[in-house]
């Protein structure tokens, strides 16, 4: 939708226009604009023109900011669970924080994002934690007194296969010793004393 500068500013009653569809009235056009600016799931954008040459002057979605689709699966299915250490609250269930926060610059991608449940969501909000991801999957937790706390994500895959249960393989056996050397004579054993 392309919208008047003017319109937006309250300072004209100028429509808007709705991509394929036309002209739209001037409170449309407004309520339209307010709810891209409002409403994370908005899918279209906003076009801000010129009032006198009607030339885009500025497309306007906002940076995106919440992590959708494919992006939020992959930090679901990488960590599986809320990466604060020992909570083990499913992924699915977690918000997906912004490590370094939208409002300071962070990017909405999956290398800036953790899933994190309510409850440790807020605390880190609202306390002086710091979550940054070293390595995809893996989180340092900075707690308020500076120290450091590092979780990693779970395997998904066994790394090295388990033996069959019903015919488990014996261990091979070991290769049997060679015999002993014969002992050889030194001048010492002729002076041994004999038996008694
Ligand atoms: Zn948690």
């Amino acid at each position: 939708m392309n919208v008047p500068l003017t319109t937006l500013m309250g300072l004209s009653q100028r429509p808007g226009e709705l991509g394929g569809f036309g002209p739209i009235v001037t409170e449309v056009a407004r309520r339209l604009t307010l709810n891209q600016l409002t409403n994370p799931d908005a899918r279209y954008t906003v076009g801000v023109t010129h009032p006198i040459t009607g030339q885009l002057l500025h497309l306007h979605p906002l940076p995106q900011r919440f992590l959708r689709g494919l992006q939020a699966e992959l930090v679901h299915a990488l960590n599986q669970r809320c990466v604060w250490p020992t909570c083990r609250r499913p992924a699915a269930t977690c918000d997906l924080d912004h490590n370094t926060p939208h409002a300071d610059g962070g990017s909405t991608t999956p290398a800036n994002t953790a899933p994190l449940c309510p409850h440790h969501h807020s605390a880190k909000t609202e306390s002086t934690w710091t979550l940054h991801q070293t390595t995809p999957g893996h989180y340092r937790l900075t707690d308020p007194h500076g120290r450091h706390h590092h979780t990693h994500p779970p395997d998904l895959t066994d790394p090295a296969p388990p033996q069959p249960r019903d015919n488990p393989k014996p261990p091979p056996a070991p290769p049997p010793a060679p015999p002993p050397a014969p002992r050889p004579a030194t001048p010492a054993d002729d002076d041994d004393p004999p038996p008694f």
